[in-house]
């Protein structure tokens, strides 16, 4: 096991050793925040913990926890100082899901009025029974 744990690989891990540069704006004990290099926004950002985990599944609570909190620090730093018009706080679990980076992270994405993203699904009426069904098979 290297100091990593990840078998040495892992592109984040790369950036919380050092070793991978990135334009850090926020750490603490057990995460670190830096700019995406292919931002969505103006100032997207991610927050990673530093252990690393390789997903939503993986992370332990005290991990997901310190982050959630830091994502929230980061949203407040980036309210005051960017002035957004809001934010979209997002996480992506596994391939199917968009998942292209597999050490846990935030995606704290600053939103404007006028930027170009879009809701990623169509709302439309759902199906009564389906959601019925389903919260029963959720609900064991
Ligand atoms: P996801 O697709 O949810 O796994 O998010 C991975 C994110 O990491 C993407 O938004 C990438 O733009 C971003 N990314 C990939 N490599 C780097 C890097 N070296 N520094 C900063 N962000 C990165
Ligand atoms: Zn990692």
């Amino acid at each position: 096991m290297t100091a990593q744990g990840n078998g040495g690989d892992c592109l984040f891990c790369g950036i919380v050793a050092g070793d991978v540069p990135a334009q850090i704006v926020d750490s603490d004990d057990e995460t670190v925040a830096f700019m995406d290099i292919n931002p969505a926004t103006r100032g997207h950002a991610l927050v990673i913990p530093r252990r690393h985990s390789r997903d939503l599944m993986e992370i332990s609570d005290e991990d997901l926890a310190a982050t959630s909190r830091a994502a929230r620090r980061l949203a407040q730093r980036m309210d005051a100082v960017l002035e957004p018009d809001g934010f979209n706080v997002l996480n992506s679990c596994r391939p199917a899901a968009w998942q292209t980076v597999f050490h846990f992270h935030l995606h704290v994405v600053p939103r404007y009025d006028d930027d170009p993203l879009k809701l990623p699904w169509v709302p439309g009426s759902g199906d009564e029974a389906q959601i019925k069904a389903v919260a029963e098979e959720l609900r064991g």
